[in-house]
């Protein structure tokens, strides 16, 4: 499925200065981030009531309901802003003012020595997954003591907190919550359930629950790759015919 998102955090930095309310951008964080339909639509509602100001900005400018991420279409894991892109924004600020041959230069540069740090961070990683997403799931794996869980048939679980009551499906790894669903890791109904699915093997199927994108081993794949400087133009060869046959115009 083709989908498009919008960055979480700029549109609530542009609500912040366009209707300076501090209750209305708490009020958009709730709903932005809100995992089931039915959260989004009562959050999504009080700012209707109270703000209707606010509703023509958030459905037509920034198609807020189609972009939140209990309405997105696309696999959104739990990245929900553009930091990436702004890094890289902000490594260019100044290359940017460089000719052409001397930003790539720099880009190349930087993306080579950015892959070395990162490559060798994820190779003395010795966890199945990257080190943040094992901190993440000991601390969901902290709050299942006091849940409590009944098995329902081969692969539904109920699994019944305070709040809210959780139908989980460990074949289809999906729970009503929505949150194993979006993010591809375990929810804590979804833990709890791995827990008495199999009480001796829990931690194996926990992680077999995991998106394999959250795996140390892919992540030190995506780093596999060496970046190389691009030599000097007399020592290049084999240059492909299609290559050589291009011809640059350049403007002066
Ligand atoms: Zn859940």
């Amino acid at each position: 499925m083709d989908s498009h998102g919008e960055c979480y955090w700029h549109v609530k930095q542009n609500i912040k200065h366009r209707f300076k309310s501090a209750a209305l951008t708490k009020l958009y964080k709730k709903a932005a981030i809100a995992y089931r339909i039915e959260e989004f639509n009562k959050h999504f509602d009080h700012i209707c009531k109270i703000y209707p100001r606010v509703v023509k900005y958030l459905e037509n400018d920034v198609k807020f309901k189609k972009l939140s991420r209990a309405h997105f279409g696309g696999n959104w894991f739990e990245v929900m802003t553009s930091n990436i892109v702004e890094t890289v924004n902000n490594l260019m600020r100044k290359a940017r003012e460089y000719p052409i041959i001397a930003m790539i230069d720099f880009i190349i540069s930087t993306m080579g020595q950015w892959f070395l740090t990162r490559r060798r961070e994820a190779y003395d990683v010795t966890t199945p997954l990257t080190p943040k997403r094992e901190e993440t799931l000991r601390k969901i794996w902290d709050e299942v003591g006091s849940l409590i869980t009944l098995q329902l048939n081969e692969n539904e679980y109920n699994v019944m907190c305070r709040e809210f009551d959780a139908i989980v499906n460990l074949r289809s790894k999906s729970c009503t919550c929505k949150n194993f669903d979006i993010e591809k890791l375990p929810c804590v109904h979804a833990i709890a359930a791995a827990g008495k699915s199999q009480p001796q093997n829990t931690g194996e199927l926990i992680y077999s629950m995991c998106s394999k994108f959250y795996a140390s081993e892919y992540w030190l794949l995506a780093y596999a790759e060496t970046i190389y400087h691009v030599p000097p133009n007399s020592q290049w060869t084999n240059i492909p015919e299609d290559v050589t046959a291009i011809q640059v115009i350049g403007t002066t």
